[in-house]
């Protein structure tokens, strides 16, 4: 047995196909009425028969009030008994009538269409099949029966015998077509199964694709970050190389201007810089430190430029080691000095030590917009290395200005008159003039002979302090050259100018007495000798011994003055 549904189903197609049945009979029953012509047709009883089954099983199709198993079975039951009737009916006509041929042909139809909605691989079926294809016999077998009579009842065996044959064969054609059905249905089956397993196949093999594809876009994404990581590690590399060559010149270098011109190329290899350099609070050390500011901004720029970031608010405010100025986007309204050069990024290090003289800032200058921005951590690891280094090179020059000074006089002494020789005038030619004086206290060990060494000191601080006085005023510079001997050099100054300021000196140190704790006060007196560059000689080098010589010169002619170089006798 099909299942229910696709037998309802199958049911609905056979009665639709006997709409078109229904209508020839129809047609044929007119022609039968209309033409009053029987012969040789159809009985018309067989057709009002067969008209009527037809109508039910139309009736069934189009109604699905009817759509129900138990009333399938009964109608097809009541059409296989009814056709079947008419069969078994062949009266006086006998088999052979074309009613008759009718009546097998609807007859094998119904059969057909019954059989098809049974499973024929179910032997129970087949029996229940073949007995109701012997409809026709059993109604004949009866009839002739209960006619009675010796030919009947021989009539009635022969269809015993017709019918058991029919049987027979029917269930053997149902067993065979059960068979063909089954066989059909194992290709259907095994062709469902190689589609079912192709379609498995397919969904596997998609599946696969998809956990491909998902392993493909997670090896780019470790790729991706695998080669953001190389990256990474590269730019730290660099940015760890760029450190350890900073920290060797930081460490190399104690002299600013060095320091400074080597940091500027270093940092013009990682940086697109407009200018970097050192800035002084001090104007003087500005000039001596010369980064090259004045050349980069105007006066005005400059004087604006400095009134921010050279005021003692921006560096104290600033002066923690990792507190630095970056800024990636300047604005022009707030940073008006800036506009001119076109500076966008700008990257500030104040430099603070205890010493205020070397307070100062470091600067870097770009016209890049975000310059710094990837690489602030690099610029605040830096800043705070030359943070660090500032103050060490600060300790480094109080420790060099405590070799160089006189810890009684407070001059600078004999050594760094050796060496400001060797600093600034390398040259035996020189582009500005210098003068130098040397002076020496007259009759000093009188002094001390007389008085006691302290007292003598004492002499010694009073004439230094008026030297140094006398340097700062003049710009010039005072050292001790040896015991009660000093030295004074000024730069860019007439040797008329010089001879007034140090006889000014002269007197001035003459006029001023010094009181000891016993009550004594006494006054000295100091001899002078100055030379000059270019004046009195062309040897710059040359100037101490010849200031020496003409202030051995005063020495001898009375003491107590100042001898010019080349004035006196005996002087090549
Ligand atoms: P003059 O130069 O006029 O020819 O005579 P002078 O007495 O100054 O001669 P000289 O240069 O020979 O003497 C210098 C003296 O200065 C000798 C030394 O004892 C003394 N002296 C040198 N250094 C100091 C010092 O630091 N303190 C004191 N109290 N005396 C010193
Ligand atoms: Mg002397
Ligand atoms: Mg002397």
């Amino acid at each position: 047995m099909q299942n229910k549904e696709r037998l309802l189903e199958l049911q609905s197609v056979f009665s639709r196909r006997h709409v078109g049945l229904l209508v020839a009979m129809l047609l044929f029953i007119a022609n039968y009425i209309i033409m009053n012509n029987g012969n040789d047709g159809l009985k018309f009883s067989t057709c009002i028969v067969i008209c009527a089954v037809l109508l039910a099983d139309i009736i069934f199709a189009y109604f699905s009030f009817f759509h129900k198993y138990v009333l399938i079975m009964i109608l097809r039951f009541a059409e296989l008994i009814i056709v079947g009737v008419m069969i078994s009916d062949t009266g006086d006509t006998g088999v052979g009538g074309i009613s008759d041929v009718f009546a097998v042909l609807f007859y094998a139809m119904f059969m057909i269409e019954t059989v098809y909605l049974f499973d024929l691989t179910d032997n129970t079926n087949i029996i229940k099949i073949s007995f109701l294809g012997q409809i026709p016999f059993v109604i004949k077998m009866v009839y002739s029966l209960i006619s009675g009579g010796t030919d009947n009842m021989a009539q009635g065996l022969n269809y015993i015998i017709m019918g058991i044959m029919s049987f027979m064969i029917m269930s053997a054609i149902c067993k065979f077509c059960g068979k063909m059905q089954h066989y059909y249905d194992q290709c259907v089956f095994s062709k469902d199964r190689m589609l079912d397993r192709a379609k498995d196949n397919t969904e596997r093999i998609n599946e696969s694709q998809k956990t491909i594809r998902e392993t493909n876009e997670q090896l780019g994404i470790k790729k991706f970050e695998l080669e953001e990581a190389y990256r990474k590690i590269n730019v730290s590399i660099a940015d760890n190389n760029f450190q350890n060559k900073f920290l060797r010149l930081l460490i190399s270098s104690f002299d600013l201007n060095e320091f400074s011109a080597k940091a500027r190329k270093l940092f013009g290899d990682i940086f697109e810089l407009e200018f970097c350099g050192l800035i002084f609070k001090n104007k003087k050390l500005r000039e001596k430190y010369d980064s090259g500011i004045g050349k980069f901004f105007s006066e005005e720029d400059f004087e604006q430029f400095s009134d921010f970031f050279l005021s003692s608010a921006f560096i104290y405010h600033h002066k923690e080691i990792d507190s630095n100025f970056i800024e990636n986007e300047v604005s022009y309204d707030e940073f008006p000095f800036f506009r001119a050069r076109k500076i966008n990024s700008v990257a500030v290090k104040a430099i603070v030590t205890d010493n205020s003289q070397y307070s100062c800032i470091y600067v870097m200058f770009s016209s890049q917009y975000n310059l710094f921005r990837e690489k602030t951590k690099l610029l605040e690891n830096i800043f705070g290395q030359m943070d660090i280094a500032a103050r060490n090179m600060s300790n480094y020059y109080k420790a060099e200005e405590l070799s160089i000074k006189d810890a009684l006089s407070g001059l600078y002494n004999r050594r760094y008159l050796n060496l400001y020789f060797k600093d600034n005038f390398v040259d035996k030619t020189h582009e500005g003039r210098v003068a130098l004086a040397m002076l020496d206290i007259d009759h000093f060990k009188n002094i001390n002979d007389t008085y006691g060494h302290l007292f003598g000191d004492q002499a010694i601080k009073m004439v230094s302090e008026l030297i140094l006085k006398c340097a700062d005023d003049n710009d010039g510079t005072g050292f001790r050259y040896g015991g009660e001997e000093f030295v004074i050099i000024f730069e860019n100054k007439m040797l008329s100018e010089i001879i007034v300021i140090i006889d000014k000196l002269r007197n001035d140190i003459r006029s001023t007495a010094i009181n000891s704790d016993d009550g004594a006060s006494i006054t000295v007196k100091v001899s002078v000798g100055v030379s000059a560059y270019p004046e009195t000689t062309d040897a710059i080098h040359t100037l101490v011994d010849r200031a020496d010589k003409a202030m051995y010169y005063s020495k001898q002619n009375g003491r107590n003055r100042l001898t010019v170089d080349g004035t006196y006798e005996g002087e090549k």
